[in-house]
């Protein structure tokens, strides 16, 4: 059997939405489990709507998500030129290809491809005249997901429009014959268009290559279809909330596909693995914010703290919390505590705040919520004399502080540990009590219970 070639086949219009990024996941991951290649082609024909900035942010994101190319811009392969502004030649002579056929005519100034088949003309209600029709045979489709679709063109089509710019149905063909492509892996929106294509394949006297349309990705909420508008739907804002791009593709591979084994946060090498076009579901796939998120937090939990502390510590370093001065293994210490529970890293500063500034704010909502219970001030002044004694700061002596000052004045243990988070932490919540009194040491707690207590 050939080698398999499928190929990502952008328009820079506009931002790269998350459609797009998972129709390049597709292929690059039924081109990964087959040995097969994965090529890039930069669709840029219709010059006015294209733009070379998000033809880098195509490419970024590309990298980004650990999408890499065999051939296309940037690397170059047998089949260049990969983007279709440089291919008018190509053009050219696939147009003389099938004018050759007698399937090409020309009217207003424009080229038109012919379908063969009896011809009829049928009033237009929308266009408000009569045109001309075409009896077709069907072009059958047997689409590796939607499975056989059967549907007819009726109409000739525009191929070369009357100011010479071929259209996208020709060019799209004409790459994808020319580029050897076997699959043609693509957004269920095109579907409507593979009768078409399917029509030219067969003028030219080219072998069809195999379809996959992939089921649409709907808005969270609604009926309607995740448009760039919508939350979530750039690739870009992952980046820039420090989302960790295995997560994002993790993720991607879940809308339209699962996983044979039932696991949802796995590998790239095992997606690969796995991953078959026949299994890509029919069905529209939902955009879910939280589960990005818990797969994303599942990703960071995950990794070697080494890896983790040489992702955060730059999120940290933007936010001005940690410097080249910065103690290393404090700031390991810190790491270690947070990277279990953290959401998200664009949660890191805000979660880890307290451990490099004495002056962090007092959540007072935590505030109030503890005062319901006893004066947290109180229970810390009780406490002090206890914290000053702390000698190895384990979980035993820091027990003992808090017993010994709990039998003194009549009150439970529990009565404490909210009260000394709160006054240490300036928050209600977070890593293990005990492990946030020994990494910020005797000294920061003792001096930030007094100063809690207005000493
Ligand atoms: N340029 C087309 C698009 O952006 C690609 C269509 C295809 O993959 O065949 O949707």
């Amino acid at each position: 059997m050939s080698t398999i070639r499928t190929r990502f086949a952008p328009s820079p219009t506009g931002f790269f939405h998350i459609g797009s990024a998972r129709t390049a996941l597709f292929n690059w991951l039924f081109a990964r489990h087959t040995g097969g290649k994965f090529i890039l082609r930069v669709e840029d024909t219709d010059k006015e709507r294209n733009n070379d900035q998000y033809l880098q942010v195509i490419y970024d994101s590309l990298k980004w998500l650990g999408m890499d190319w065999d051939e296309g811009p940037g690397i170059g392969g047998n089949y260049g030129p990969y983007k279709q502004s440089e291919r008018a030649d190509v053009y050219q002579d696939y147009l003389k290809k099938l004018t050759a056929t007698g399937r090409t005519y020309e009217k207003d100034g424009a080229i038109w491809f012919r379908l063969e088949g009896e011809r009829y003309t049928e009033y237009d209600s929308f266009l408000k005249k009569e045109v001309e029709k075409v009896k077709a045979a069907p072009v059958t489709i047997n689409d590796l997901i939607r499975g056989k679709v059967e549907r007819a063109e009726d109409r000739d089509f525009v191929i070369v429009r009357n100011n010479g710019e071929p259209v996208f149905h020709f060019v799209n063909v004409v790459d994808d014959i020319a580029m050897e492509m076997t699959h043609v892996i693509r957004g269920e929106d095109h579907l409507s268009n593979t009768s078409k294509h399917v029509e030219l394949y067969n003028a030219l006297g080219a072998p069809v290559p195999a379809f996959a349309h992939i089921p649409l990705i709907l808005k969270t909420d609604g009926p309607g279809k995740m448009s760039k508008r919508d939350r979530g739907a750039l690739i870009e804002e992952y980046q820039s909330r420090h989302f960790l791009p295995a997560a994002v593709r993790n993720y991607l591979c879940l809308l339209g596909w699962t996983p044979k084994d039932g696991r949802e946060v796995l590998p790239i090498g095992d997606i690969i693995d796995q991953f078959e076009l026949s299994d890509v579901h029919q069905a529209n796939a939902r955009f879910d914010e939280k589960k990005m998120a818990f797969i994303n937090q599942q990703h960071l939990r995950a990794l070697p703290l080494e890896t983790f502390a040489w992702l955060a510590t730059p999120v940290l370093q933007q936010a001005g919390l940690v410097s080249d001065t910065t103690n290393e293994n404090y700031l390991q210490s810190v790491l270690a505590l947070c990277q279990e529970k953290l959401p998200g890293l664009e949660n890191l500063a805000d979660i880890s705040r307290y451990f490099f500034t004495d002056d962090f704010p007092y959540d007072e909502e935590a505030r109030a919520k503890i005062s319901k219970k006893s004066d947290p001030a109180i229970r810390i002044r009780q406490l002090i004399p206890a914290l000053e004694k702390l000698q190895k700061l384990d979980d035993a002596d820091i027990d003992a502080a808090i017993n010994d000052t709990a039998s003194a004045n009549g009150a439970k243990p529990g009565d404490y540990f909210a009260p000394l988070r709160f006054a240490i932490s300036g928050v209600g919540g977070g890593p293990h009590l005990h492990d946030v009194v020994r990494v910020l040491g005797k000294d920061r707690v003792i001096a930030r219970a007094k100063k809690f207590t207005g000493e």
